[in-house]
């Protein structure tokens, strides 16, 4: 049995609940781990973003889809640095050691 209600995108977050949501390889096949407005055939739709840029642009849009900015932007930073898209980069900021006077 397939589940489909788990599948969110790993470039951008989005829920991908049917068949439409996904995005398709170069041969036209169903790719399932992206959405369908970050991933056309075969290749990324935003190719040469960073996962900032993603973030506000995420956050952009969800306010459009009538989040909360607060929200969106919560949103938008816990689930997209750790999706499968970002993941290999791993910049782990600690806090206190960026200090700058
Ligand atoms: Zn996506």
């Amino acid at each position: 049995m397939e589940t489909l209600e788990k599948n969110i995108c790993q470039s951008c977050g989005m829920p991908m609940l049917q068949l439409a949501d996904f995005g398709w390889n170069g041969d036209g096949s169903i790719n399932t781990e992206y959405c369908q407005y970050c991933y056309k055939n075969g290749a990324f739709t935003d190719g040469d973003i960073t996962l900032e840029e993603k973030i506000s642009k995420n956050i952009a849009m969800a306010q459009k889809m009538g989040m909360s900015r607060a929200s969106a932007t919560d949103l938008a930073v816990t689930t997209l640095p750790n999706l499968k898209r970002w993941g290999k980069k791993k910049e782990q900021r600690k806090s206190g050691s960026r200090i700058k006077k």
